[in-house]
């Protein structure tokens, strides 16, 4: 029997998430926006303590994590819904809110987890293109009807590293009805030094239609444990913990995650290296005269100036995997992982050779 005849009627039609390319271990990753420094050495410890109590079902709600992510905050425990990674929490979001039909505006390109859920769910993509490939909150605004359920915002925007400031989503949200829910990505708030950078936060302690989702894959270093949370006012929680799997997140991932919050030493580590990567990449570039997104994340969105398929096969050939930007209609650019130091500045090397042999 066909596949297009088992599959429920549009899953078919979905394409497969394709992951930044891993290699093998010869080759430096700069692909996924991991954690160049790893994950704090206390989590590590935290984690390999948890393995011994693992045939035990985990605390289902993670409530320890979300007692110190409400200190975090600044919010109540019950505000917080944590699961396997931001994406299953995004994957949430769209079950809990979204009825058939219902349309959803986001930025184009952004995030693909938000097109992915909108159509599994059967609700009806409105992309709305990046303008200086920055989120164009004014078109978002305006694209929005009575038949609109959910706008996504990710700021800092993968894979384009943009933000828009708190003042323009201040606007933004004056101009969004009551019953239509935004959604912050804010997968890479923390990386960004821009004081202004805008936040969902505001608003959902307002009592807004509004959540916040964030991470532990990024800033704290454990993408391999999956573990991510949102935020939002007590009613829109009340929701979307009706879809919470009953047991989401495992006990090292839980143990990993209560650790990495009270190392403070390593959050610094961290946004240290990466200030310092994004300095050497805005120098390096400047130098060569090429042209880059402000990067407020932990990756930079570049052109390179020559077919990003090529140019990426070409790195890789010299042990080096990045993200090429055709598949989000940026033909020549590609999106960088920040690594560390010697990392950096293997790839550029890398890049210069590549694009001498052009
Ligand atoms: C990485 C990423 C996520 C997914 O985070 P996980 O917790 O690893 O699932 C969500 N949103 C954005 C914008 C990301 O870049």
């Amino acid at each position: 029997m066909s596949e297009k005849i088992l599959a429920r009627e549009g899953i078919m039609d979905l394409v497969l998430y394709i992951p930044g390319e891993s290699g093998d271990e010869n080759m430096v990753k700069l692909s996924s926006n991991e954690n160049a420094l790893g994950c704090s050495p206390m989590a590590q410890e935290a984690m390999a303590k948890a393995i011994s109590g693992v045939n035990e079902y985990p605390d289902p709600t993670s409530l320890e994590i979300r007692k110190e992510l409400a200190k975090l905050h600044d919010l109540d425990a019950s505000q917080i819904t944590i699961s396997n990674g931001c994406d299953h929490i995004l994957s949430m979001v769209a079950q809990a809110f979204l009825n058939e039909g219902e349309e959803v505006v986001f930025a184009s390109p952004t995030f693909a987890a938000y097109a992915t859920n909108t159509l599994i769910l059967g609700g009806k993509m409105v992309k709305v293109p990046l303008k200086e490939h920055t989120h164009d909150l004014d078109a978002m605004a305006e694209a929005i009807t009575e038949k609109t359920k959910l706008v996504y915002i990710c700021n800092p925007n993968n894979p384009t590293g943009t933000i828009v400031t708190q003042q323009q989503v201040d606007a933004f949200m004056e101009k969004v009805p009551e019953n239509c829910i935004v959604v912050f990505d804010e997968a890479y708030f923390e990386f960004s030094e821009d004081e202004n950078c805008g936040s969902g936060m505001k608003h959902l302690r307002e009592g807004r239609n509004a959540l916040v989702t964030k991470t532990f894959s990024k800033l704290y270093g454990l993408a391999g444990e999956r573990i991510g949370y949102a935020m939002g006012p007590a009613n829109l929680m009340n929701i979307l913990q009706r879809v919470a799997l009953p047991f989401p997140v495992g006990r090292v991932a839980q143990a990993g995650a209560l650790a990495a919050l009270e190392d403070q030493e390593f959050v610094e580590a961290t946004l240290k290296s990466n200030a310092q990567a994004r300095a050497f990449f805005y120098e390096a570039f400047d130098n060569m005269g090429i042209q880059y997104c402000p990067a407020h994340g932990n990756f930079i969105f570049a052109d390179l100036r020559y077919p990003a398929p090529e140019v990426f096969e070409r790195l890789k050939k010299k042990g080096y995997i990045v993200r090429p930007g055709h598949g989000w209609g940026y033909d020549t650019w590609q999106r960088i992982t920040f690594g560390t130091k010697e990392q950096n500045e293997g790839l550029m090397e890398a890049i210069k050779a590549v694009l001498e042999e052009f």
